[in-house]
């Protein structure tokens, strides 16, 4: 029976046909409309990213649709079960989640939880025969980044890190820019991404046990990869500077930091990053012109100009959506795997290079990256 999912959808939602349709929906969410096959997601951890973005995109997605969930607390079992038609046998809880090895529903385990947790539930669901998505920032240290790598290489499952920009148009139109050179070469690189934290101070992100970091591993992630796509390579130093205004709300984490990069070819970026600053922006200098993202790290719509006047300009579609197909595609037809896992261990290198030019007073701290994680330039 084949179904079209957006506007089966609508008739969830609706609720009385919905509910005529959901004894066939089994059957129909194995594939899409065009009677090809889709994957079955599990989310693990149900807070506000797997809430308000992955589980709505995956009731837009081709390749994927949310199949299952893991959760910690049982009273989001049956909310979810309810409103994403989830079967019992789908739902798991941290303790018998490995028993997900025994769920042929079940493709892909995507991991949404505190950071520090990425690699246990990581490499859980490699074990269990899972592909993986992890969120970002991958992990905690370069050490676990190697460690998931590693597990999902041993359990031939594919990776993928929660990069949704990679899969946008807009930053995709800036590699475009960077390789095909009609502005010339790049000469530099500039990128904010920051927003104001006023909330919990006992929230995990300000947990350094939990988060692995402040800002710079939250948002600065996002920066990070604005820098290497448009210098379109992988820095070769870093040198970096912290700064705090507010030491009473960030007492464990790093509030706002920037950092100086060098480029293999001469060019040179700078990344900003803050949990307590608005910012939100990619400029790329290139000899004969520039471009801009602006905004360019938020789930959009976004924007974005060059010099010539030209407005940057593409159809908004949720990143959440087009990154798991393209991650489902790929695992069904080897397509390209635009946010390996080689590309959340890239930014952890250079994560790891910052917090340490910054405990060194500032010093440049060379890297050898190769190219490593650089997809598409
Ligand atoms: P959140 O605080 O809203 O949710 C965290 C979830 O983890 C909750 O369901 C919570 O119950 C669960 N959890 C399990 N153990 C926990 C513990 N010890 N402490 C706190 N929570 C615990 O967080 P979120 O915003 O959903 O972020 C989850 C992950 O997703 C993070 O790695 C974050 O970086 C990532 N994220 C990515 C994006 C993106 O755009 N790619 C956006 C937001 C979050």
């Amino acid at each position: 029976m084949e179904i079209d999912r957006r506007s089966f959808n609508k008739k969830l939602v609706s609720g009385l046909i919905g509910s005529i349709l959901l004894s066939n929906s089994a059957l129909a969410l194995s594939f899409n409309r065009k009677n090809q096959q889709r994957l079955g997601v599990a989310l693990v951890g149900l807070g506000g990213y797997s809430k308000r973005q992955l589980a709505p995109a995956l009731l837009d997605t081709e390749y994927c649709y949310l199949a299952g969930i893991v959760t910690g607390t049982p009273s989001k079992e049956k909310e979810w079960m309810e409103k994403y038609n989830i079967p019992k046998q789908n739902v798991y809880n941290y303790e018998n989640f490995d028993d997900i090895a025994n769920n042929d529903a079940i493709d892909i385990v995507y991991v949404v939880l505190p950071n520090s947790m990425h690699a246990d539930f990581s490499i859980r669901a490699a074990k269990a025969g899972k592909h993986v998505i992890c969120e970002k920032p991958m992990a905690v240290s370069v050490a676990e980044c190697n460690a998931i790598i590693k597990a999902c290489e041993e359990e031939g499952v594919k990776l993928s890190v929660g990069y949704r920009m990679q899969s946008d148009p807009y930053t995709n139109e800036i590699k475009r820019l960077v390789k095909e050179k009609p502005f010339g070469d790049v000469h530099y690189v500039s990128s904010d991404a920051a927003y104001i934290s006023r909330g919990n101070p006992n929230q995990w992100r300000l947990n350094r046990a939990l988060s692995g970091g402040g800002a710079l591993v939250n948002m600065g992630v996002y920066a990070i990869q604005s820098n290497i796509y448009g210098a379109g390579n992988n820095p070769t130093s870093v040198s970096a500077q912290e700064f705090s205004t507010r030491p009473e709300y960030f007492k464990d984490t790093d509030e706002t930091i920037t950092a100086q990069m060098e480029f293999p070819n001469g060019e040179t970026g700078t990344i900003f990053t803050s949990h307590n600053a608005n910012a939100n922006r990619l400029f790329v200098s290139f000899r004969q012109g520039w471009a801009e993202l602006h905004p360019c790290h938020s789930y959009g719509p976004l924007a974005g100009k060059t010099s010539e006047g030209k407005e940057i300009k593409f159809l908004h579609q949720s990143q959440q959506m087009l990154q798991m197909d393209d991650f489902a595609k790929h695992i069904l037809t080897g397509s390209t795997n635009f946010a390996p896992g080689e590309m959340g261990k890239r930014d952890m290198i250079i994560v790891e290079a910052i917090y340490k030019s910054i405990k060194e007073g500032g010093k440049k701290i060379p890297l050898s990256l190769g190219n490593m994680g650089i997809v598409g330039i």
